[in-house]
């Protein structure tokens, strides 16, 4: 190395999560530079449309390099008395179209710690806590719960990339008290005990998941499997935290992802757009696209609101249910599908293990619902099943029967990778 990084100036780090990237993150954020931790298996195509719109000054894609950098910015106290000044850059999934970067910019150091604040107390992180990582560390879930650990003097955890039997075998080793995973996760784990066996879960008290819509039969083995209050769903992006919901709750109201999480309000607008007051501490920007920052934010009655495009429904006692994402809207035959709802209602069909529902041209209906389907169900079945729950638009037209469905690492559902497949 070494570089000049001032203060406000971006690091992007294209390195495999470990001890050293969550160090590196840390100490560059005391010193005021933003890390732009980044998938390390983005192709150049990819990484090189993502960095135009970063613009670091240092991009970092060795494990030599990072060791260096950690070297020239590694603070001189221990990481107990760790203090942000600044907030990581966080590049969003790109379900909806080019990933963009999140960004808080430099902050005051109240305001920099505030959010790792936040994850601590929502969590109760505390000092004998051993966080087990099992999503990316690039990711912003993953790396504030990461983070919140060590802010409270707890213990962090890295397996390595997602293996159910050395998560297993880990899970026997460290008795981990705290974990985040996305729904994905929780399936291939079952999938292992099946075989293995279920570790001894009984250190768990929090076990939280997020980022795509759980199926039913998996929250319900997470519910026979967890201590009993441990487990946890939030809804959430990589700009910001709606809600959170323990299980139990679910459980009374299922499909809902939780009530607003402290400190935040929810609106929706007429058409169910969900928007989230935030204290000023949460606002961000979309790095080099004004537009869309303009676009993402309003002024409410009780401060700045932003919306991602989701849309859902609240309940009279506050609980919110997702339909979907606006760019997800299927509009057939004039009326207004949204995919997730329709999910929802295939899910609980016993033979259907996943399922995604998505829109693919059509000369007649403008564009027509088409469903692509794990599991043994049958189209015969699933017709009789759709028919019972839902209005003649909503239905599928076409089933495909698919052993996987394509995902992101965040373990969302990729629709634009399964529309092409009915065109041509
Ligand atoms: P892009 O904005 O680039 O298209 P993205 O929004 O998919 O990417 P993320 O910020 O990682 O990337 O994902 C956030 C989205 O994930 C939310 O807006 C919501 O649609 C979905 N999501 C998050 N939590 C849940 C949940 N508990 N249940 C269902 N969907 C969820």
């Amino acid at each position: 190395m070494p570089t000049s990084l001032p203060e406000g100036s971006r690091v992007a780090l294209l390195v495999p999560g470990s001890m050293l990237l969550l160090e590196s993150v840390m100490a560059l954020l005391a010193r005021g530079v933003l890390p732009v931790p980044l998938d390390p298996r983005l192709t150049a195509y990819e990484r090189g449309r993502i960095l135009a719109g970063l613009e670091p000054t240092l991009v970092v894609d060795e494990e030599d390099d990072l060791v260096a950098l950690l070297d020239q910015v590694r603070p001189e106290g221990p990481m107990s008395g760790w203090r942000p000044r600044a907030r990581p850059v966080h590049v969003t999934s790109g379900t909806t179209g080019t990933p963009k970067g999140v960004s808080s910019g430099l902050l005051t150091p109240a305001d920099a710690a505030a959010l790792v604040e936040e994850e601590r107390d929502l969590w109760g992180f505390r000092p004998d806590d051993v966080h087990l990582v099992l999503s990316p560390l690039y990711h912003s879930a993953p790396l504030r719960f990461a983070m919140g650990t060590v802010l409270a003097g707890g213990r962090v955890v890295l397996p390595g990339p997602f293996d159910p039997a050395t998560v297993t075998d880990t899970i026997r080793t460290e008795r981990p008290t705290t974990t985040f995973c996305v729904p994905t996760h929780l399936q291939r784990l079952f999938a292992h005990w099946d075989e293995v066996g279920t570790p001894d879960l009984s250190s768990f008290r929090v076990l939280a998941h997020a980022g795509a819509p759980c199926p039913v039969a998996t929250k319900q083995r997470l519910l026979e499997t967890f201590p009993p209050g441990s487990t946890w769903e939030f809804y959430g992006s990589t700009e910001g935290q709606f809600t959170a919901c323990r299980s139990e709750e679910w459980l009374e109201r299922p499909g809902t992802v939780g009530r607003a999480r402290p400190g935040r309000t929810l609106h929706l607008d007429d058409d169910g757009t969900i928007w989230c007051t935030v204290p000023p501490h949460a606002r961000f920007e979309y790095l080099g696209a004004p537009d869309k920052t303009a676009a993402a934010w309003r002024e409410g009655a009780d401060g700045p609101a932003f919306s991602v495009g989701d849309v859902g429904r609240m309940d009279a006692d506050g609980y919110l249910y997702l339909d979907g994402r606006r760019t997800d809207l299927i509009i057939t035959g004039g009326v207004n599908v949204y995919p997730l709802e329709v999910e929802h209602a295939l899910r609980e069909h016993p033979a259907v293990e996943d399922v995604a529902v998505y829109g693919v041209p059509d000369a007649d209906w403008g564009h027509r619902v088409c469903a692509a389907v794990v599991g043994t169900a049958t189209p015969d079945e699933l017709d009789t099943w759709a028919r019972e729950r839902l209005a003649p638009p909503k239905r599928p037209k076409t089933w495909t029967s698919v052993t996987d469905l394509p995902r992101t690492a965040t373990g969302k559902v990729r629709r634009d990778e399964l529309a092409p497949h009915h065109q041509g």
